[in-house]
């Protein structure tokens, strides 16, 4: 996710403003990551249909970069960069399409950003690094549940797969009407029906503009009819995505591989880097780890709260062997 850590100006100006992160619920946030799939999903139906590109239409973020933007849209980016001070990133962590793309392509990343250059030494320093969340912690050595349980759970989750796909499927017919009235078509070809059912509606300028230019009502009416139509079908195909989505990740949640390390979470972690600076394995940022120092007293810090003033970091696992500088 280069693009995330060195490019993109969302990203940028989010990170600018991050002062106090808190760390949030792991279930909230596993709910709330459904947010970006139904984002990006509704936003190619909606431009298949010839609805509008509703990604570029709600940035929260366009206005204050162009400096002319609604004040809705402003307000809604100043929502964000307020949250953003104390919930990291929330636009690209609970919002961005873009970064459900970029963080699918980097679950197959050739090389990716690691904490440490040459060897984990589970020193923990890294461990609340991460503003976002996303370290994963070693799980060796921890109680787990049986295999035979596990097994069971995952037969279940997958037997569920189908049913939260047609569910999601139905989910998604059942909104098309109203997702359909955001097509211009649809919008005024129910507007020209309602003034003909009630002749004492005013014309509005649509329908006023519609008239003057001569096409005719049947051509509005297939046209309307096409795209509701599209959206039917848009609509099935969208919530069984999302159920899918949905139901791969409770199956992520339920299976878990064996980590010795500490590791960045690959599809989610946008590369910035901040971990790395906790890590004493690395030679360039040693200074970091003369006691005493700022950096050295804040890596503690996080590590404990009441262990700011202690003065020798303390490896967990003492019997590795120190970093290869
Ligand atoms: S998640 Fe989205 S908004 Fe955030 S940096 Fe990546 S592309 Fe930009
Ligand atoms: S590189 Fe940044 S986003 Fe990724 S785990 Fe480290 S601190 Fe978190």
């Amino acid at each position: 996710r280069v693009f995330c850590s060195s490019i993109c100006a969302l990203g940028a100006i989010q990170d600018l403003v991050v002062i106090k992160p808190i760390t949030l619920p792991k279930k909230l946030t596993t709910a709330l990551s459904m947010i970006p799939y139904v984002y990006l999903g509704s936003a190619i139906l909606f431009a298949a249909t010839g609805t509008g590109f509703i990604i570029c239409r709600y940035d929260p973020f366009i206005g204050i970069f162009r400096l002319n933007g609604n004040a809705p849209y402003l307000y809604l980016g100043a929502a964000f960069l307020i949250t953003g001070m104390f919930i990291a990133r929330p636009y690209c962590r609970f919002f961005c399409p873009y970064g459900v793309l970029l963080g699918i392509m980097s679950r197959f990343a050739w090389k990716h950003l690691t904490i440490t250059p040459s060897k984990c030494i589970d020193c923990r320093l890294c461990e609340v690094s991460c503003p976002f969340d996303y370290i994963d912690k070693p799980n060796v050595g921890l109680a787990r549940e049986s295999r035979k349980t596990g097994v069971r759970r995952l037969g279940f989750l997958l037997a569920a797969m189908p049913v939260l796909i047609i569910l999601g499927g139905w989910i998604g017919h059942r909104m098309s009407v109203p997702m359909s009235r955001y097509n211009h078509w649809v919008y005024l070809a129910e507007q020209v029906v309602a003034e003909k059912v009630n002749p004492d509606l005013k014309e509005t300028l649509e329908t006023k503009t519609f008239r003057q230019m001569g096409t005719s009502e049947e051509e509005l009416m297939a046209k309307a009819h096409r795209v509701r139509q599209q959206m039917n079908m848009g609509g099935w195909i969208l919530g069984g995505f999302i159920g899918l989505v949905f139901s791969l990740k409770l199956i992520g949640i339920s299976v878990s591989r064996t980590r010795t390390d500490y590791e960045v979470h690959k599809p989610t972690c946008f590369s910035c880097g901040r971990c790395c600076s906790y890590c004493p394995s690395d030679e360039m940022h040693l200074p970091n780890f003369v006691p005493g120092s700022l950096a050295y007293n804040e890596a503690m810090a996080l590590r404990d709260p009441n262990a700011a003033a202690v003065e020798e970091p303390a490896p967990a696992k003492k019997e590795k062997e120190p970093a290869q500088v």
